[in-house]
């Protein structure tokens, strides 16, 4: 068993990977280890042999709220989920994995005739990351949208896979009790049992679609953008009526450029007891547009830190510490990244 699990490790990890190619940030150098498992095994494999060598190891999923180091530390093992895309229809519920990218929960929804993922359209990252982030587009959030969370404990010797239900998941704005535990999240079942077995159908399919026209996934911001927006055209040529609220979100976010360049989107988490958005803060001190070596403040939103020119990791940990230091000296407090800065 531990000979099959070395060699499978030894085949799929890979050595010298620029993590810039995993990142919608498009920053982080050449990793010493690599590896994106495609399921439950492999992911057990991976975690099994990691733990026996004593790796330091970082899970991630699409890398589109991380920033990279420009040097990352020697002997790290970089784990992405991303390629872990199984589908399993369970009686009345699905159980969707970890590397199925939120967008695609939209489009299958939007294929079965429910509205219950429309808020996650143009949305980059995988749904394991989603759950770990409580992502959310205004109102609606994912920790509403499932019923319980499959993890792995990697402090569990035994790596046994545990469940967790939502309501004691912690979710909170952009909050979840994964963040302060060293669990590793594997998918999660939905509770959409109604259309369960028609969602789960459609999602297989878009994914062996998804699979087979972009086989490095949808790290980068404009393969995401350019991905999604020409599946909508599809599915509009197929009279599949496109609602309202996609329509927004779609609208939004171009005019807010969210795609033009590199980014990992907000940079900050909002701090609502100071009664304004970081972004309406950083405009009001003037800081949109300031910029360091190949980063800028988004002129188009106060909260975004792009890389606009090869920006490295220090130049955006520059313009971060420098929005820090303005909200403290001017609000008081000092904002909470957003980012997950490795
Ligand atoms: C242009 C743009 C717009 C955005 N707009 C929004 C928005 O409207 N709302 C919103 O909520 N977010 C938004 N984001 C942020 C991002 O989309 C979400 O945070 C998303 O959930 C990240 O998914 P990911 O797979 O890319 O995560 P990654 O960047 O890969 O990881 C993020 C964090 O999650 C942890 N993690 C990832 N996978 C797992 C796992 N399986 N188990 C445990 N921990 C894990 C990582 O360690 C890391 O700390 C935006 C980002 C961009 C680039």
């Amino acid at each position: 068993m531990t000979n099959s699990r070395n060699e499978l490790f030894n085949r799929i990890c890979k050595r010298q990977v620029r993590l810039a190619e995993h990142t919608s940030y498009g920053i982080g150098g050449a990793a010493d280890y690599f590896v994106m498992p495609a399921n439950v095994e492999q992911l057990l494999s991976v975690l099994d042999v990691s733990q026996s060598y004593g790796m330091e190891r970082i899970v991630f999923g699409m890398g589109s709220n991380v920033l990279f180091p420009d040097k990352p530390k020697p002997g790290t093992l970089y784990i992405s989920l991303k390629n872990m895309t199984d589908v399993t229809v369970n009686g009345s519920g699905w159980f969707v994995s970890s590397g199925i990218p939120l967008s695609m929960l939209s489009l299958a929804g939007l294929l079965a005739g429910s509205p219950e993922f429309q808020f996650t359209y143009l949305l980059p990252g995988c749904l394991g990351a989603g759950i770990y982030m409580n992502a959310k587009y205004y109102d609606e959030q994912i920790g509403d949208k499932i019923e319980k969370v499959y993890y792995i404990d990697l402090d569990d010797p035994t790596l046994s896979l545990q469940t967790i239900h939502a309501k004691d998941c912690l979710f909170a704005y952009k909050q979840s009790i994964f963040q302060h535990k060293p669990w590793l999240i594997v998918g999660a079942q939905f509770r959409v049992p109604e259309q369960a077995g028609e969602l789960a159908v459609c999602l297989s399919r878009l994914l062996t679609q998804q699979k087979a026209a972009n086989e490095n996934g949808l790290s980068s911001l404009v393969t995401f953008y350019s991905y999604f927006s020409r599946e909508i055209i599809k599915l509009q040529s197929r009279r599949i009526r496109i609602p309202e609220p996609m329509k927004h979100i779609e609208q939004y976010r171009t005019e807010k450029r969210h795609f033009k360049f590199p980014s990992c989107g907000s940079f900050f988490k909002n701090n609502y007891a100071a009664g304004l958005s970081i972004g309406a803060m950083v405009d009001r001190l003037g800081l949109k547009g300031l910029s360091c070596g190949g980063a800028v403040i988004s002129p188009y939103h106060g909260n975004m830190i792009l890389n606009v020119r090869q920006a490295t990791a220090s130049d955006i940990l520059a313009l971060k510490d420098t929005v820090s230091e303005a909200i403290e000296l001017h609000y008081g407090f000092i904002p909470e990244p957003e980012v997950a800065i490795l």
